[in-house]
């Protein structure tokens, strides 16, 4: 119908533990975002006020969507996610429109996070003082002023708590950093050495290993990878193996295919970030 019209409501499956590293991340937006929607009752008891919004930067492919999911997940709430690209590129009003269909969706689902992926192309630094001088507001200006009245409004529900993720923090309008907006900015970090070795574990945990590979090794060995380059590297070793088993029978993942993957990829990141 006319409400529910392009937004999409999500159950997601994923759980803190398939987040390799993190740690303080993760306890970070459990209390944010867990926490006040599953023991609501303790905030309101202690008096306390739970954050609106929860702004995460850093590079792509670091799982930033992932920790939005898991945080959904654990607090069983429902999950609706925009693109801030998409809405920008949407026809005039549209943009605007969808963000307030999505709030409202929210609200009905409650309770509910809302997903901003991309959040600096609908939340650009202003220019001047009074936006551009044409007097007519652009389209990202259209799309902020109706993201910030819609998270004004949140202070009356419950139960609604608004992530969003950029890998351009400087990029963004300050308005979205004032109190009852995105209270709290959560840096998520490229995977250190004993990250990347959880990330690989975690994506070869269905995978027959053989018995020389060793995953600190080749943690050790991808630096600059981030989690998205090191879900690919395994995908990448699986291939390898599996298009010798069609050959033979071995049936398992070995050093080898990861030493072939290893050859073949190249990292994301470089060593300014
Ligand atoms: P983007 O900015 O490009 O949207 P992102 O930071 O939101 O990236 P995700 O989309 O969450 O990153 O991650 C991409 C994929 O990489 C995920 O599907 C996930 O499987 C894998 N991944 C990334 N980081 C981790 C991690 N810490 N542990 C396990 N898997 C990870």
């Amino acid at each position: 119908n006319s409400v529910t019209r392009g937004v999409t409501k999500e159950i997601p499956t994923v759980s803190w533990d398939d987040i390799g590293g993190l740690k303080d991340v993760k306890k970070k937006l459990q209390q944010a975002v867990e926490w006040p929607i599953k023991h609501a009752a303790s905030f309101d008891r202690l008096g306390i006020s739970p954050i609106r919004g929860v702004l995460l930067h850093g590079p792509p492919g670091c799982s930033k969507t992932t920790l939005a999911k898991a945080a959904a997940c654990a607090a069983q709430a429902s999950f609706f996610s925009l693109s801030g690209a998409e809405l920008y590129s949407k026809y005039v009003g549209e943009g605007e429109a969808l963000l307030r269909r999505t709030f409202q969706m929210a609200r009905l689902a409650s309770p509910s996070i809302i997903f901003f992926d991309e959040v600096d192309a609908i939340a650009p630094k202003r220019t001047g003082p009074s936006g551009n001088s044409s007097g007519n507001a652009t389209v990202g200006e259209r799309l902020l002023s109706t993201l910030l009245t819609e998270m004004d409004g949140l202070e009356l529900a419950t139960g609604i708590i608004v992530l969003a993720a950029t890998n351009r923090p400087n990029a963004i309008d300050a308005a979205l950093l004032r109190p009852g907006r995105f209270d709290m900015v959560l840096y998520v970090p490229p995977p250190d050495v004993e990250g990347r070795y959880d990330i690989l574990r975690i994506h070869t945990r269905k995978m027959p290993l053989g018995e020389d590979v060793d995953l600190w090794k080749v943690a050790e060995r991808t630096e600059l990878f981030t989690g998205a380059d090191l879900e690919g590297l395994c995908r990448e070793a699986g291939m390898a193996a599996l298009r010798e088993c069609l050959r033979s029978e071995s049936f398992a993942c070995d050093d080898i295919h990861f030493q072939a993957a290893l050859r073949s990829l190249r990292p994301s990141l470089t060593q300014s970030v």
